[in-house]
């Protein structure tokens, strides 16, 4: 596996629009859009400014292509606010080729073979560069939460799992453009089918909906009948979260119950992650990180508590600083010159 340099002249060859190296126009922007499976995130960045956020905004994901097109388009215009949109990056949750096409995308289908990138810069009439969403989320945690940490596993808790792998200091690609896809290793060979078809993938059991999956099974055994009763069947994920802030003792243990078993998920994958690639830093970004609190230390303890995680091998894990915008502002640090 040869990691390939994402220096800003060896982002994907998408698309071209003003020649390359072309100044950008005084006051201009870059912008980062990042398509979740129920929400685009944009953001814009000062196009010669630090990689701070300068105006963000978030839609829902429309379902099919051509609206996805206008609505990505739409919300470039917004966090631009009528300033010129020097380039446009775009994280796109799905294995993303060599070309920025999208080639499988379970929690997105309506984008597989679309090139996002040519349409969208005829619609804005600027450079546009695709990416898989968690590398972007990846390049934004190297580039800005870790700057010391050459090596950086990043993992992208939301719908599904996503993921980015940073080795010595470079963002790898793998051979056809898709490594770093952990949320479809297999660690539950017989557990459910997950939305790319194969069973028991690591996100079946440790993204936000595997939260809710871990519930539904809690709840079948009987394991958590006050949650039960409180939301008239199993919790979903946030329903889960809640539980565990509320006032009621016995409801927050049945919660936290849950929560355990969720941690063991998603240290199962972070152990098989840091036994082939060895980082300074697990950094964890999505729509999770807001419950960062109520998940990090367990993640962390059942890490630990695997026998491999010894002997000074355990890596540091974070919640990304970068939040929940991790995504967007990476696919705007890939675009950026
Ligand atoms: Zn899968």
């Amino acid at each position: 596996m040869q990691p390939i340099e994402m220096t800003p002249t060896e982002t994907r060859p998408t698309v071209t629009g003003p020649p390359v190296g072309s100044p950008a126009p005084a006051g201009a922007v870059v912008v980062g859009l990042d398509v979740g499976g129920t929400k685009i995130l944009g953001l814009s960045i000062a196009a010669d400014g630090p990689p701070r956020p300068v105006r963000q905004q978030s839609r829902p994901t429309p379902r099919s292509a051509d609206a996805l097109i206008e609505e990505l388009a739409a919300v470039a215009e917004l966090v631009a606010d009528g300033a010129a949109i020097a380039r446009v990056g775009v994280g796109i949750p799905g294995f993303i080729d060599m070309d920025g096409i999208p080639r499988q995308a379970p929690n997105l289908p309506g984008v597989v073979g679309v090139d996002v990138g040519a349409l969208l810069r005829e619609r804005l009439r600027c450079e546009v560069v695709v990416d898989n969403d968690a590398n972007c989320a990846a390049w934004a945690a190297a580039r800005t939460d870790a700057t010391a940490a050459r090596d950086v596993v990043a993992v992208t808790l939301g719908t599904g799992i996503g993921g980015g792998l940073v080795v010595d200091g470079k963002l790898v690609r793998g051979a056809h453009g898709f490594a770093g896809e952990p949320g479809h290793m297999i660690v539950d060979p017989g557990g459910p089918v997950c939305a790319c078809g194969q069973r028991g993938c690591w996100e079946v059991w440790a993204s936000g909906t595997g939260l809710g999956r871990l519930a539904a099974v809690a709840a079948e055994r009987g394991d958590i009948p006050l949650l039960v009763a409180r939301f008239d069947g199993a919790p979903d994920g946030p329903e889960v979260t809640a539980a565990a802030r509320s006032d009621d003792d016995a409801m927050r243990r049945e919660a936290a119950g849950v929560l355990e078993a969720f941690a063991g998920w998603v240290a199962v994958g972070i152990v098989n992650l840091v036994n082939l690639l060895d980082p300074e830093l697990v950094l964890i970004s999505g729509g999770i990180v807001a419950e960062g609190d109520l998940i990090l230390d367990r993640v962390r303890a059942a890490v630990s508590a695997v026998p491999t995680m010894v002997g000074g091998r355990t890596p540091r894990i974070e919640m990304s600083a970068v939040g929940p915008a991790a995504g967007a502002l990476g696919a705007a640090l890939l675009a950026a010159r």
